[in-house]
């Protein structure tokens, strides 16, 4: 009895001997991630956002901080806050993706990256000029304009806001026909005309 037990215990270990192996050696190798991933470093376009805040309200734990003041600078459009702080605090972010649900211009993506680690808590906050100059490679969750064609934020060209587009459910189409973007396709827009 005990031959046949230790016998099935060294088929067991050859067999997993022989099979390949589901680890990788991180970080020379990096696991491909899904174009949805909700990564942690977010993708902000300052053209789009009027700084209205929403995305700071929608966050559960009030990790989004925002200070601004008004600009004065756009008011035949209506004007656009001017942003003083925009700081996101991942260090304490579950990734819900609510402040990306609840922008409404289209101005916050989740990220894709998940390589974040740092010495101290602090330093796991994003500041705006961070999130300035970032390369925008923005996760296609929640962002069906993207996802729809096709973008892959892990393998293609970053994207400029210009080409971030609108997201094209009907609640955001153009109601007359001959709009942009009233056929369903994705129509740029401007600061004025979120
Ligand atoms: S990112 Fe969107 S929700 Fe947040 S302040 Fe800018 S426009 Fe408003
Ligand atoms: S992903 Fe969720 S927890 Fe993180 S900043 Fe956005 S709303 Fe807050």
């Amino acid at each position: 009895m005990y031959g046949l037990g230790i016998l099935n215990g060294f088929l067991v270990t050859m067999k997993n001997f022989i099979k390949k192996p589901v680890t990788i050696q991180y970080p020379e190798e990096r696991n491909p991630q899904h174009p949805r991933f909700r990564g942690e470093e977010f993708v902000w376009y300052e053209d789009r956002c009027t700084a209205c805040a929403s995305c700071a309200k929608y966050c559960p734990l009030g990790i989004i901080k925002i200070v601004t003041h008004p600009s004065g600078g756009k008011l035949p459009e209506g004007d656009a806050y001017a942003i003083d702080v925009f700081d996101i605090d991942i260090g304490r972010c579950m990734f819900c993706g609510l402040c990306v649900e609840a922008c409404p211009y289209d101005a916050l993506f989740m990220g894709s990256g998940f390589e974040e680690s740092k010495y101290k808590r602090a330093d796991l906050v994003i500041h705006a000029d961070r999130l300035r100059a970032a390369e925008k490679h923005p996760s296609t969750w929640f962002r069906p304009q993207l996802e729809g064609r096709g973008y892959d934020p892990q393998s293609d060209a970053p994207v400029p806001w210009k080409e971030a587009g609108r997201e094209s459910w009907p609640h955001h189409l153009p109601q007359r026909p001959g709009e942009p973007g009233a056929d369903g396709a994705d129509a740029p827009s401007s600061p004025a005309g979120h």
